[in-house]
């Protein structure tokens, strides 16, 4: 059986090996939120476009600005101003945050380091040329390449963008993930079950992990534990990039999720990997289309699409795999686990005593979606661990969702 790592590795070889280029399309920066980059973006000219302060104060020569020098203040510069005037020396100007320093000023003087009388502004410590001014040209170069094809586009990359003019963006189109579910028991979200019915909570948490993974969920509804429908909605599903499926990969009589993917030509690359929640999940390519089966158990479906669907979202959409969000945290409390399979369980992690401090929350097991809803990471035990003493060092995955 693969271990996660080799598992997801599997995913991103498989799905590498196979993807093209991705079809792309001009969206306005204000709508390019998690979107990836399909083209270069360079700057319109230098970044800062002027020797800018970055405070308010006074632009001195700085060889001038000696603790108790007096120097005759000749004016006021504020951000947006056009300057044009050389500094004459012996004198200084006042300067706000944002606006471009004179010629012939090499240094800006905070405004709480000096003292003003009328137009005379005294200086109590000794000013360091450059200091509080980023010169022209600092940050980026004219024509500079500042954001590259496979970058996703965070808020950071947006305004960069925004700032150098680019305010359209070649992206690459997100990938159309079908979503289905399996199951006799599941009824649609805005239905009432039955006493012993269940509503289809996968379907809503599945779209949402699409989403923040950069693709478009396509919601196919449910299928029943029968071979002649879950075809069917297989069939359907297959038009999309992928295909992700919760519910029926394990041993039950009814559990038919690989017969029938089997049955319509898929290849497995592995149908079992050594974890739990998540054990019995399914990967694979059927007609080309890369296709996932993920157990039903809704905290087993959000481990598991996080491990190996999230990867393989990110190379339909033209992007890397994002490395999981894996951090290092103390153990608050010791705890034993089963050997043999790597845990992720549903955990806190708090800032506490100078450090970050997991611990795991109660829970029923794979169903208890309460519990993760509480959980800001999993806590992810080692396969090869039974006991970790409070203290220790551990890892936590976090839910990028929520921190
Ligand atoms: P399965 O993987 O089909 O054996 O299902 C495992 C458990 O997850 C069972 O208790 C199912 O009732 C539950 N389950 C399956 N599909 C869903 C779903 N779409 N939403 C919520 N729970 C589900
Ligand atoms: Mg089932």
């Amino acid at each position: 059986m693969l271990s996660y790592e080799q598992a997801r590795n599997k995913v991103i070889e498989e799905i590498g090996k196979r993807t093209g280029p991705r079809a792309t399309a001009a969206v306005s920066v204000w709508d390019a939120l998690g979107l990836v980059l399909a083209q270069e973006i360079k700057t319109d000219r230098e970044y800062p476009p002027f020797d800018r302060s970055t405070r308010d104060g006074y632009a001195v020569r700085a060889k001038e600005a000696t603790p108790g020098a007096k120097l005759k203040c000749v004016g006021e510069i504020k951000a947006g101003d056009t300057v044009r005037e050389a500094l004459a020396p012996g004198t200084c100007v006042q300067i706000m945050t944002g606006a471009a320093v004179p010629a012939g000023a090499d240094a800006v003087v905070m405004i709480e380091h000096t003292q003003r009388e009328e137009d005379v502004v005294r200086f109590e410590r000794a000013a360091q040329a450059g200091q509080n001014i980023v010169p022209r040209g600092r940050e980026a170069a004219a024509g500079q390449t500042i954001l590259t094809t496979g970058m996703r586009l965070g808020y950071a990359e947006l305004a960069l963008a925004a700032q150098v003019g680019a305010v359209e963006l070649q992206c690459a189109k997100r990938p159309r993930v079908a979503i289905l579910s399996t199951g006799d028991e599941v009824v649609l979200v805005d239905e009432t079950p039955g006493e012993f019915q269940i509503r289809n909570s996968n379907s809503v948490s599945l779209a949402a992990q699409v989403r923040i993974a950069g693709g478009e969920a396509v919601v196919l509804g449910n299928a029943a534990d029968r071979v002649e429908d879950l075809g069917e909605k297989i069939e359907r599903g297959l038009k999309e990039d992928a295909l992700v499926l919760s519910g029926g990969v394990s041993m039950g009589k009814y559990d038919l999720v690989e017969t029938v993917y089997k049955a319509m030509g898929a290849e497995f690359f592995f149908d079992a990997v050594a974890i739990r929640p998540g054990k019995p999940a399914v990967f694979g390519m059927c007609q080309g289309k890369p296709v996932f089966g993920l157990p039903g158990n809704p905290v087993s479906t959000m481990v598991t699409f996080e491990l190996f669907v999230a990867p393989a979202i990110d190379l339909l959409s033209g992007a890397k795999a994002r490395a999981l969000p894996l951090v290092e945290a103390r153990l608050g409390e010791a705890m034993k686990e089963k050997p043999g399979l790597a845990h992720f369980l549903p955990a806190r992690v708090e800032w506490s005593g100078g450090a970050p401090v997991v611990k795991a929350l109660k829970w029923q097991g794979s169903g208890d979606i309460a519990a993760l809803a509480k959980a800001n990471c999993f806590l992810v035990v080692p396969a090869d661990k039974e006991k970790i003493e409070a203290g220790e060092s551990v890892s936590v995955l976090l839910r990028k969702d929520v921190v």
